[in-house]
């Protein structure tokens, strides 16, 4: 088993309510819907993935070769050696500063940041400059991190939230220069944040819920758009008509959750470059985009709550709009071409090379990171960064 990548089929599988599994999530669930009415898509992602007692990331290890589905950082160690390199060259692009927070999103397995900080290691002054900051809020996985990268030198701190990193920075805000500085990565971190979802009928919009059917199952309820619905989900009668326009009846659109944590702290810095690669699309998707994988296969996102990892494909033509008011914004491009601009070739080449034992793993690692029928083509890099930096490698 070589694992898959969670971008594949990009087909949800149909809900079959006979399939269903009755996870514990999944009666807390249905007596808050009981109780409280639908839960919107967004509402029903982030219990899943969040819930304190049952959440997806509270408790798995979801990601690698044995777990759920498996990410660019697990497939090569190509991957993270070049983001590392991207960190030096960003670095030294804004003069290399010290201190700067080397802040990772999301770090999985922590296998990013260790690759990250091999390769950067030989850039003198960079490790020495970074203070480096993983935000996870699992601590399943926080462990996992820690005794991977117990094995580098360099400390490491780790929050648990983005509004965590926040209140230390404002906390530091005294001490001259500290915090003025950032590069952030994130790699399938974008895509865990939750979104909703508009369906278009005939004459109007309706908004994606998670009810309940005639016999007690979740099922999809899609329920007209009331007025409150605009300003949560950030929608100006402008944009909707808009939308109206451009769409058709049964189309899907993605909405995502504006993330005001995110937003805050990519604001927080005088000078801040930031790189996020997720798998999704640029152009109009109007279909459903809402995916659930478990132990490597694709199932209906009401199937396993609590067992199975949710995500949306990002939308990165939105995710451009979002950010490029406040921040001048890199890409996105492919991945592929993401990483053939770092020298994903030569890296490899030199590394098969140094270990002609390992030759054949390295080559297939990264054509699947490369294929642009697969992880090359389907996954997207963004960069986003504070008006006094220069554009930014690869894109
Ligand atoms: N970047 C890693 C893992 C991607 S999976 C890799 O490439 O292998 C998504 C990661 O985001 C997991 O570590 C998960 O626990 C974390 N995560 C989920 N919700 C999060 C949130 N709200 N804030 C920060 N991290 C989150």
């Amino acid at each position: 088993m070589t694992g898959s990548a969670r971008s594949f089929p990009l087909e949800t599988p149909g809900y079959d309510a006979g399939l269903r599994r009755e996870t514990p999530l999944a009666a807390v669930l249905r007596e808050r819907i009981r109780t409280s009415g639908p839960l919107s898509l967004a509402e029903y992602q982030d219990v899943c993935l969040n819930d304190p007692s049952h959440g997806y990331y509270r408790n798995r290890l979801a990601i690698g070769r044995g777990g759920d589905f498996i990410t660019a950082p697990e497939i090569s160690q190509v991957f993270g050696e070049l983001i590392g390199l991207w960190c030096v060259v960003a670095w030294q692009q804004m003069g290399s500063p010290k201190p700067f927070r080397l802040i990772e999103l999301g770090p999985g397995r922590g296998t990013l940041m260790r690759d990250m900080i091999r390769a950067a290691g030989i850039a003198r002054g960079f490790l020495d400059s970074a203070e480096i900051w993983l935000v996870e809020p699992s601590p399943t996985l926080r462990e996992v991190q820690g005794s991977l990268l117990g094995e580098t030198s360099v400390p490491i701190q780790w929050c648990g939230s983005i509004e965590e990193i926040e209140a230390e920075t404002r906390s530091g805000a005294g001490l001259e220069d500290r915090n003025d500085v950032a590069i952030l990565i994130g790699n399938e971190f974008l895509d865990v944040l939750p979104a909703d979802q508009l369906v278009r009928s005939p004459n109007g919009w309706s908004l994606r819920h998670v009810a309940l059917d005639q016999s007690d199952a979740l099922s999809y309820a899609d329920l007209a758009l009331k007025l409150g619905d605009h300003a949560r989900l950030g929608l100006e009668t402008a944009s909707l008509e808009a939308l109206m326009a451009a769409t058709n009846p049964g189309d899907i659109v993605t909405i995502p959750r504006r993330d005001a944590a995110l937003s805050r702290i990519l604001a927080s810095f005088d000078r801040l470059a930031a790189l996020f690669i997720d798998y999704g699309y640029c152009g109009a998707s109007r279909g459903d985009t809402f995916q659930a994988v478990r132990d490597q296969r694709y199932e209906h996102p009401l199937t396993s709550p609590g067992e199975a990892d949710l995500t949306h494909l990002i939308d990165f033509d939105c995710v451009k709009r979002q950010f490029s008011d406040d921040f001048l914004v890199d890409g996105p491009v492919s991945q592929g071409d993401f990483l053939g601009r770092l020298g994903i070739i030569e890296r490899a080449s030199r590394l098969m090379s140094a270990n002609p034992s390992s030759a054949t793993t390295i080559e297939s690692g990264v054509a699947r990171l490369l294929s642009p029928q697969g992880m090359g083509g389907r996954f997207q890099a963004i960069g986003i960064r504070t008006k006094s930096v220069r554009p930014l490698p690869g894109f």
